[in-house]
């Protein structure tokens, strides 16, 4: 090589993969951490597959390749060959962005070629994505089709859910529930071992629907019940000795709602009555019947302009986090993986910005006043905060409150209590 030309490499080597970053035009890459940036592979596409690390000097992409060298980087990123000496002059010029000295650089018929050899790539990668997508989608509802069955060909009235549910509201007389339904035999399948998922119990299931916003049935929520069990359910333990929960969801539950009191089977949808413009959401089904059954007891009049539904857990109720709000909890602290006690973070207060409407689920456009029953057995300031945070998210004070049971209670619970006492 020529000394212009040794001096042209030597220059290459020296920049770094954030600058050459900057000069091949991936000035389009977000932030992930202090030092990272990632974002769509100008080569193969997609949406984060591409990756620097600025203070590592280093770059990634998942579609093949990665290191420390700028040079190597803008040959993916340009198709390049650095095995072929033109080429890898190509790669130097445009980390430097001066041109390959004494005319050395790739004919132009060289770079026509490598240019249509990039689109090609990239159409292909391109395609594999969507391919990839339409396969998840297809697979999401087959799920939601499956749970849709599942509810659909639950008992209405079946005497065990009625049972149960009178036994866990403290006898009261109970509003009408027609989305409540049973199966007889329900299996309960558990782990995911070599032998494939344990059939761990065999009995009867609650089965509640889970609706989207335009009355849809997208999922469906499962509580195995036994009336000698704990709270009228199986005890149901793994191989060590672990509490599982009696609870599964199937299909598609972000963004849905369980109708419980106050919504009509309108054709195949489930929706709310229009008349009711008040909602009622707990995380549980037996908690949020139960402030139902304490506003038909008293004050009817109230009752009869309320919607009540369960939002399944405390992550649809609550949606997501604005990560800035994270915080220490106070007092408790979990081992990390050398057994040292941290500080456990807790999701903050404030929501997400930008939310989709599937990060959790949407009151009915026309409800002008929500009201969310807190949940007082699970942990409190995880709960305090989740809570503050759906309140926010549904409009604030003014739209919005939080009802609280007393400590370690939940109004379920409470009604026990109540109809013990009386
Ligand atoms: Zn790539």
């Amino acid at each position: 090589m020529s000394d212009a030309v040794d001096l042209f490499v030597e220059d290459a080597r020296t920049i770094s993969v954030a600058d050459a970053a900057d000069r091949l035009g991936l000035g389009g890459l977000r932030r992930a951490g202090t030092a990272e940036r990632i974002g769509p592979c100008p080569a193969c596409g997609g949406t984060d597959r591409f990756g620097i690390n600025t203070s590592r000097n280093v770059w990634n992409c998942r579609g093949g390749g990665g290191g420390h060298d700028a040079i190597g980087m803008a040959a993916h990123v340009l198709g390049l060959d650095v095995t072929r000496r033109d080429d890898f002059l190509e790669a130097c010029s445009a980390v430097t962005g001066q041109a390959v000295p004494d005319g050395q650089g790739e004919s132009e018929e060289r770079r026509q070629l490598r240019l249509a050899q990039l689109v090609e790539r990239r159409r292909l990668a391109e395609e594999r994505a969507d391919r990839r997508e339409a396969e998840t989608n297809a697979y999401r509802e087959g799920e939601r089709q499956k749970a849709r069955d599942k509810w659909r060909q639950g008992l209405p009235g079946l005497p065990t859910v009625d049972a149960y549910l009178r036994a866990r509201l403290g006898g009261h007389e109970l509003p009408p529930l027609p989305f409540l339904r049973g199966v007889e035999r329900e299996f309960y399948w558990h782990g995911e071992g070599e032998g494939g998922p344990v059939l761990l119990h065999t009995g009867v299931a609650m089965v509640a629907p889970f609706v989207d916003p335009a009355g849809l049935v997208i999922g469906c929520h499962l509580t195995w019940l036994d009336q000698h069990g704990p709270k009228g359910r199986p005890l149901l333990v793994d191989g060590g000795g672990e509490r599982l929960p009696t609870k599964k969801m199937r299909g598609t539950k972000k963004g849905g709602l369980i109708p419980l009191v106050g919504w009509t089977m309108v054709g195949g949808t489930i929706l709310p009555d229009l008349a009711r413009r008040r909602l009622v959401v707990g995380e549980g089904i037996e908690n949020t019947v139960a402030a139902a059954v304490v506003e038909m007891e008293g004050d009817p009049e109230l009752f009869a302009r309320s919607l009540y539904a369960a939002a399944g857990d405390l992550g649809n109720l609550a949606g997501p986090a604005d990560p800035k709000s994270s915080f220490t909890h106070p007092s408790l602290k979990r081992p990390d993986k050398n057994g040292k006690p941290r500080a456990v973070r807790v999701q903050g207060h404030d929501p997400k910005p930008d939310q989709a409407l599937d990060d959790a689920f949407q009151p009915p456009a026309h409800v002008d006043e929500i009201l969310l029953l807190g949940d007082a057995d699970s942990e409190p300031v995880a709960t305090m905060a989740a809570m503050m945070r759906a309140r926010a998210r549904l409009g604030g004070k003014g739209r919005a409150w939080i009802a609280w049971p007393p400590a370690g209670k939940d109004f379920a619970d409470v009604l026990c209590g109540v109809s013990e006492a009386a």
